[in-house]
């Protein structure tokens, strides 16, 4: 069976045909580095590395390039870098900031046994490229320069009769009607309602470099154009996929794809425009205001990362998701089970029954319940299709071992516990033997007897 992939711009799922098979090259947008990532903010970050292991599998470890940037220059950040760092020079809190929050942000993702990708590209590093790709468009009537701002227009790359593709097919938005419906307090330099920035100038105090354009004041980069020159720098004119949350079509993936396909001709930035649904919590929309804003630094301090994972692939990528800890609780729950019965045998290779739904533009939901099915019959082949899917990365003792860790519940105690209790049973004394199992209950910690001895495990 080949891999089918649904695209967002042509509204099919298509076999993927990667442009050179030794080199399928994949960009996600990447976080903005200025607060603790949240639990939505994981959904791209499992399922795009589910898709990476995937081509890995399918097209060799050496020959799937996969780039995820990190945005290191934001009003967000510099907002958060002088509040929390009021008596540093702003250029040295931003640093912090970035470099906290750069780190905080692999912490989390590597406990949710996502890999890194091959290139975590940083905008901050990439501003040569961006001020070459504004050059080309403003060479090419598609950008203009007006008071220290650089914009690029919509129209112009829409009147352009060449085989460019149309602004707005992406986010099957029409130019006409977005010209008529926007804003009216429109910037007095922007010559079309539409335009958009790829170039700013900064305050005094604020991270700057030398701008394009002929543009004497310094300035620094509008959001948009750092993707197209990391993807630029490190894939190419054009590749294979382009993934990010929903939320990221419009207007960010729009003005990408009209920026890169303007600068270098080309029909197309990505072939398969991919994008994951929002993840919502206990069927409210995750705010700070409501409350129910969860990071995954918060929840990384109650379950295992891998219950986590488990739990957003439950949801195809494409839906939208309700987070609950309902559900958490019984994914926990499936990964003790398999970690008990699958970690520690010799995996062999990723079942079919996992691989096939997989296949059809990742239908993890299917993938999981064939994980269900090999339980009973089969579980090397359990064992290497959760591997495929980026679990059991711990051996069983160490498993059960987090889990006491973060329970609480010392394992000392746990075995002096059953030792009185072993020794109460051989003297008959069921009352003192039941009080200690009761007791152990209490703790959390459920007992089993059987002809080998007692075992025991924290319950959840
Ligand atoms: P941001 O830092 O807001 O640009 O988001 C980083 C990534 O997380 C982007 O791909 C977003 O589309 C994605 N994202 C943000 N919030 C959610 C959410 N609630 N559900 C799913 N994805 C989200
Ligand atoms: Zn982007």
């Amino acid at each position: 069976m080949e891999l089918r992939l649904y695209d967002t711009l042509t509204k099919e799922k298509r076999p993927f045909v990667p442009l050179d098979a030794k080199n399928v090259r994949m960009y996600v947008c990447g976080p903005t580095v200025y607060d603790f990532a949240h639990i939505g903010n994981a959904r791209p970050v499992i399922v795009f590395d589910v898709l990476f292991r995937l081509l890995r599998h399918l097209y060799g470890e050496a020959h799937v390039k996969y780039v995820r940037n990190i945005t290191d220059v934001d009003d967000k950040i510099n907002d958060r870098a002088a509040r929390d760092f009021p008596g540093l020079p702003l250029n040295e809190a931003i640093r912090k900031v970035t470099e906290q929050t750069g780190k905080q942000f692999h912490a989390d993702v590597d406990a949710l046994g996502a890999l890194r990708p091959s290139v975590e590209p940083r905008a901050t590093e990439h501003i040569a490229e961006m001020r070459e790709i504004i050059e080309r468009l403003i060479a090419g009537g598609f950008a203009y320069a007006a008071e220290d701002h650089v914009l690029f227009s919509p129209q112009a790359m829409n009147a352009a009769n060449s085989s460019l593709p149309r602004y707005g097919a992406l986010s099957n938005r029409s130019l006409d009607e977005m010209i008529a419906g926007a804003r009216v307090d429109v910037a007095p330099y922007k010559k079309g309602n539409t335009d958009f920035v790829l170039w700013k100038p900064s305050k005094p105090g604020e991270p700057s470099w030398p701008s394009p354009a002929g543009i004497k004041a310094e300035g620094r980069p509008g959001w948009h154009i750092e993707c197209s020159a990391m993807a630029w720098k490190h894939l190419g004119e054009h590749f294979d996929i382009h993934g990010g949350g929903i939320d990221l079509v419009f207007p960010h993936h729009e003005n990408e794809v009209a920026q890169t396909c303007c600068a270098f001709h080309q029909q197309r930035m990505a072939n398969y425009w991919m994008h994951n649904g929002f993840l919502q919590v206990e069927s409210e929309k995750m705010s700070k205001s409501l409350g129910n804003f969860i990071t995954i630094h918060e929840l990384l301090k109650d379950w295992p990362g891998e219950a986590l994972r488990l739990n957003m692939l439950k949801t195809h990528y494409r839906s939208p998701i309700d987070w609950t800890m309902k559900s958490l609780e019984e994914s926990a729950r499936t990964l003790d089970d398999w970690y008990r019965v699958a970690a520690d045998v010799v995996p062999g290779g990723p079942a079919a029954s996992v691989v096939e739904p997989l296949l059809d533009d990742l239908n993890t939901p299917q993938a999981i319940a064939a994980l269900h099915g090999l339980r009973s019959n089969d579980i090397a082949g359990l064992a290497g299709s959760l591997r495929l899917l980026g679990f059991l990365s711990e051996s069983a003792a160490q498993w059960e071992g987090r889990k006491q860790q973060a329970s609480g519940v010392d394992a000392k105690e746990v075995e002096r516990l059953i030792a009185e209790r072993t020794a109460a049973r051989a003297r008959k004394d069921f009352k003192e033997s039941d009080r200690i199992r009761d007791l152990l209950a209490a703790m959390g910690v459920a007992i089993k007897d059987s002809k080998e001895g007692t075992t025991w495990e924290i319950s959840r």
